[in-house]
């Protein structure tokens, strides 16, 4: 149903794999009940990511950033439709859903961290890992998806978490082309350091940044 929708992935996370979530952040923190998390992305458009430039002064790049961000909106409004329509499904079959929207997110802006976080529920539900630049990266698009959930107590088949690491033999230009300097390697096992606060100040200046999503090479359905 939800691919027929319009989305390109979807994925399942059982409840208990949120178990190890910080307090407060858990999915039952929002859906007492819910026993499942239904996760949906949709690609965005390669060119539109494409045009997004990774330098220049801001006049000259601004318009490029614009019309990227743009694309952004759109998709996530995209997105917000599709996760209403499967809420409301569930909902008329008697079950409870909460829809997370990807327009929006509930941000507690003390931490910069949302009270649900749409990628790790991805990474639970097996659309793909956690990158360097900070991003889901998912096999098939890269970090170029956007994505909305679901928190349902229908209970559904979980999906597996994906165990790839894209970043192991990649040039990391994520890290290097951060024009913010907020990405860093990350020195343990941890899939990325980034300095939320050093990003967020920068995208306060400009209608978008997103190198670290537009340099990163994993995709294998991009199309040149
Ligand atoms: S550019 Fe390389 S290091 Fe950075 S997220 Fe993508 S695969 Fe990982
Ligand atoms: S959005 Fe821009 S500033 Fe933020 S981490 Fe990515 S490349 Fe760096």
């Amino acid at each position: 149903m939800v691919l027929s929708l319009g989305a390109d992935l979807f994925g399942v996370a059982s409840i208990e794999s949120f178990d190890d979530a910080p307090m407060g952040h858990r999915p039952t923190d929002i859906l007492s009940k819910a026993k499942s998390v239904i996760v949906v992305g949709m690609k965005m458009l390669d060119a539109q990511a494409d045009i997004l430039p990774t330098n220049g002064n801001y006049f000259a790049i601004s318009p490029r950033q614009d019309m990227y961000r743009g694309h952004y909106t759109f998709i996530s409004q995209e997105l917000d439709r599709i996760g209403y329509t499967v809420a409301r499904f569930l909902e008329k079959k008697g079950f409870k859903a909460y829809h997370q929207m990807a327009s929006t997110g509930g941000t507690d802006q003390r931490y910069l961290m949302g009270l649900l976080s749409l990628k790790h529920m991805a990474v639970q539900a097996g659309l793909g890992v956690l990158g360097h630049n900070s991003l889901l990266i998912t096999p098939q698009y890269g970090p170029r998806v956007r994505l909305t959930a679901i928190l349902t107590d229908a209970q559904m088949p979980p999906d597996t978490p994906l165990s790839k690491n894209f970043c192991r033999d990649c040039e990391k230009m994520c890290i290097s082309m951060c024009p913010a300097n907020a990405l860093k390697k990350p020195i343990d096992e941890t899939p990325y350091t980034i300095d939320k606060f050093v990003c967020h100040q920068y995208l306060n200046t400009r209608p978008a940044c997103a190198v670290c999503l537009k340099v990163c090479p994993v995709g294998s359905h991009r199309i040149r």
